[in-house]
């Protein structure tokens, strides 16, 4: 039996899950290509429900930008404001969110290894020696080494940040389904009264450029209103995976994060569900060293847990990919009828569709 873990890659979710193994006692190792923590991690946004994040036992509020009470979505020419009375998620600094994250795993016993890029002679090496954990992301090196099934598709991002720009309401991200982004939306995402996010995601089988799909964007009448007179501070291009892998374990191999495709199809946010898949992992391999537990149990306890609420993203997203932005408007139309806007924004969770729809038959 290996005696201790080599995580690969130190996002969120390796350091999550680094930091429950070491306060389990378990001899663990975070390995990180780049020679800084977060390195990047701005190519993201950081729209966490409070929910979620209180379950991750993250010490995350010094990473605090703003706090968000709800959504306005925009068909081709309707909208609805889904706004709760209650705080429904923050806006984190994913930089300053690693950097926590990473402490809080050195502080628990971890070691984190910086410019310290796994490659295939590594893997080789490591495979035989401990238990191998692959949270290097969407494209995942661990995952293609040890051939576990592929991940085929994904969304292509844009993002910049906008400073001077007039904000209509800090306290609401908006969202936009029309017929200039495929298979996914805009967004903007406020961050003080003057400093906006805007973003796009792209399906990356339609070949188009996430650069030239932002641009196109921008042209929008709402986002020109919002941004024509501010100045661009940054703009960057990422990726999202698009499906969850079909198998997480192979052996000494586990998956989590981004590289298992733990990411929510509806919007692309991974941290919250790669975060918990990620605290389950560090449970089972530490039953594993100790008890002998198989690591299989990884792959059934994450399935079982939140496989039905990835799966019913799944559902929606392919819903409102097909509708366009006219279906989107007739969607809103309907909704104000039946007042599904406020059932939203009082029972509402971001995270957990399944968690709605029981809300919605109680009621
Ligand atoms: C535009 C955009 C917006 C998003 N918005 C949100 C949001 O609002 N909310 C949300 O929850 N999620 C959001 N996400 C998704 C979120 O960013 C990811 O789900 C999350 O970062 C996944 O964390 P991870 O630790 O699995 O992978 P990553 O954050 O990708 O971390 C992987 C790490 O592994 C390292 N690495 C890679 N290869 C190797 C190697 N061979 N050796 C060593 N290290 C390696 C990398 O350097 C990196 O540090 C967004 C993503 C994008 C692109």
């Amino acid at each position: 039996m290996q005696g201790g873990v080599a995580v690969i890659g130190g996002g969120t979710a390796g350091l999550i899950l680094a930091k429950d193994l070491a306060l389990n006692g378990i001899d663990v190792d975070v390995y990180e290509a780049h020679g800084e923590i977060g390195y990047g991690a701005e190519k993201a946004s950081g729209i966490l429900s409070i929910e979620g994040l209180s379950q991750l036992g993250i010490n995350y509020k010094e990473a605090v930008v703003n706090t968000l009470y709800g959504a306005t979505i925009y068909g081709q020419r309707e909208k609805m404001l889904i706004k709760a009375k209650r705080k429904m998620a923050y806006i984190l600094d994913r930089k300053k969110l690693a950097m926590i994250c990473a402490k809080e795993a050195e502080g628990a016993g971890a070691r984190i290894n910086l410019n310290a890029k796994i490659g295939k002679e590594r893997l080789e090496q490591l495979r035989s020696e401990k238990i191998i954990v692959g949270a290097d992301g969407p494209v995942s090196n661990v995952a293609s080494f040890f051939s576990f099934p592929k991940m085929d598709s994904y969304i292509l991002t844009y993002k910049a940040e906008f400073s001077g720009a007039s904000i209509p309401d800090k306290e609401c991200v908006e969202l936009f389904f029309s017929n200039i982004s495929k298979k996914f939306f805009g967004w903007t995402a406020p961050y003080s009264d003057s400093v906006l996010e805007v973003g796009i995601g792209e399906w990356m089988k339609t070949r188009r450029n996430s650069y030239s799909v932002f641009s196109e964007f921008l042209k929008n009448k709402t986002i020109t209103e919002e941004v024509g007179n501010a100045s661009k501070r940054s703009g960057l291009a990422s990726l999202i995976p698009f499906n969850v892998r079909k198998r997480t374990v192979k052996g000494n191999v586990i998956l989590v994060g981004d590289s298992a495709g733990q990411v929510k199809s509806t919007t692309g946010g991974g941290i919250i569900f790669g975060g918990l898949c990620a605290k389950m992992a560090a449970d089972v391999i530490t039953q594993h060293i100790r008890f002998g537990r198989p690591l299989s149990d990884y792959e059934k306890l994450w399935r079982r847990k939140y496989g039905m609420d990835l799966g019913l993203h799944k559902i929606l997203h392919s819903y409102y990919s097909r509708i366009g932005g006219r279906g989107m408007d007739l969607m809103i139309k309907f909704s104000k009828v039946f007042g599904i806007d406020s059932f939203l924004g009082e029972y509402g969770d971001m995270d957990r569709p399944s968690v709605v729809i029981k809300r919605l038959f109680i009621k």
